[in-house]
Parts: C-alpha cells; sequence; structure tokens
C-alpha cells in the first residue's frame, strides 16, 4: 500500500530535449525518484511518520539521527516533484510581476540573481540543490547538501535546480556549469516560480 505516491512528470519524457534528454528523464524519474518514494513507503510503514503528509514528515524527521534515512528519502521524494515542476519546456528568460520586483529589490538585478544561482549551483560540493528561498520575507540563493532542502528549516522554496550528478551527467558529463546554464536559460519555470511566490506572500498576510 503505497502512503507516498510517485506524481508524473508534468511533460512529456522528450518535452525538456536538448536540454534535458529524455534519457535523463527517464532514468531520474523512473528510477531515482520512484527508489526515494518507495524506501520512504518502506521506512515509515508502522512508525508516527505513517500517516503524515510529505511536508510533516520532513519537518518532523529533520536533523534528528534517529530519522536520519526517513528524513532523506522523504526529502528527496519532496525535492525532486519540486524541481519536476521548477522545469518547463519553453522555459528560461525572465520572472514577471512582483517576483520581478521582489528580485530587483533584493539581488539588485535579474542578472546578479542569474550570476548567484549559477555560481552555487556549481560550487555545491558533492551532491546537493540549489534554490531560490523566501526566508524571512527576503529572497535569496541557497544551496544544499545531499537531501536538505528549505522545508526543514521553515523556508518557503521558489525555485530549484537538482546538482547531483544524476541530474546532469548523461547530458554534460561533467560539465555542471553548462547543465545550469541550460536550466537558467531554457528551462527554468517562472510560472510556477510566480505562483509559488504569490502564495507564500498571501500566507505570510493571512498570518
Ligand atoms: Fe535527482
Amino acid at each position: 500500500m503505497a502512503m507516498i505516491e510517485l506524481p508524473p512528470l508534468p511533460y512529456a519524457k522528450d518535452a525538456l530535449a536538448p536540454h534535458i534528454s529524455a534519457d535523463t528523464l527517464t532514468v531520474h524519474h523512473d528510477k531515482h525518484h520512484k527508489t526515494y518514494v518507495e524506501k520512504t513507503n518502506k521506512l515509515i510503514a508502522g512508525t508516527e511518520f505513517e500517516k503524515l503528509s510529505l511536508e510533516e514528515i520532513i519537518k518532523r524527521s529533520a536533523r534528528k539521527d534517529a530519522h536520519k534515512k526517513i528524513f532523506n528519502n522523504a526529502a528527496q521524494a519532496w525535492n525532486h516533484t519540486f524541481y519536476w515542476h521548477s522545469m518547463a519546456p519553453k522555459g528560461g528568460g525572465k520572472p514577471g510581476g512582483k517576483l520581478a520586483d521582489q528580485i530587483k529589490a533584493d539581488f539588485g538585478s535579474f542578472e546578479k540573481f542569474h550570476e548567484e544561482f549559477h555560481t552555487k549551483g556549481a560550487e555545491q560540493f558533492g551532491s546537493g540543490w540549489v534554490w531560490l528561498v523566501l526566508k524571512g520575507g527576503k529572497l535569496a540563493v541557497e544551496a544544499t547538501s545531499n537531501a536538505d532542502n528549505p522545508v526543514a528549516h521553515g523556508d518557503t522554496a521558489i525555485l530549484c535546480s537538482d546538482v547531483w550528478e544524476h541530474a546532469y551527467y548523461l547530458d554534460y558529463q561533467n560539465k555542471r556549469p553548462d547543465y545550469l546554464t541550460a536550466f537558467l536559460d531554457k528551462v527554468a519555470n517562472w510560472s510556477f516560480a510566480e505562483e509559488n511566490f504569490a502564495q507564500a506572500r498571501s500566507q505570510s498576510k493571512a498570518a
């Protein structure tokens, strides 16, 4: 009985080619992501985590040695779903609306945001993720190690890129900076980021 489900990709496997190939998406979604979901379900079965949402599992297992395996698999399951939506066919370009204004206010310009996201993603040592996050009412770029993510720290994810080698090795081999350039310029899904930003703003107003 699956408690956490593997959501389908929000586009066809070849929809992001040539920037992210169908081969990469097939292995990445159908093998890597699927395994994180299956392992999470196996690990939470019969535990206090069994009936919780993925977000709750992440928050309650974060930074607890006894729950490290649950955290790693649950966070990776969440991160990958967020990553699929952070990309879209005919993506790239720049955000619009209030998110564009806030990026300008917090980074100085879209170009400065672009440079920081690219640099932090490229320089993340080993496996991890690079995020545009909203924390304390301000936008920031953060790189996280392995499975770690903004949910675990009470921050709001706006957009992310996977910098584990499995995300880019088939298409770019060791050239992670080239993958990140393609991510930002060709596939980044700014409509998704704008929705996340708008939702976070309306929640903070309601609170
Ligand atoms: Fe991945």
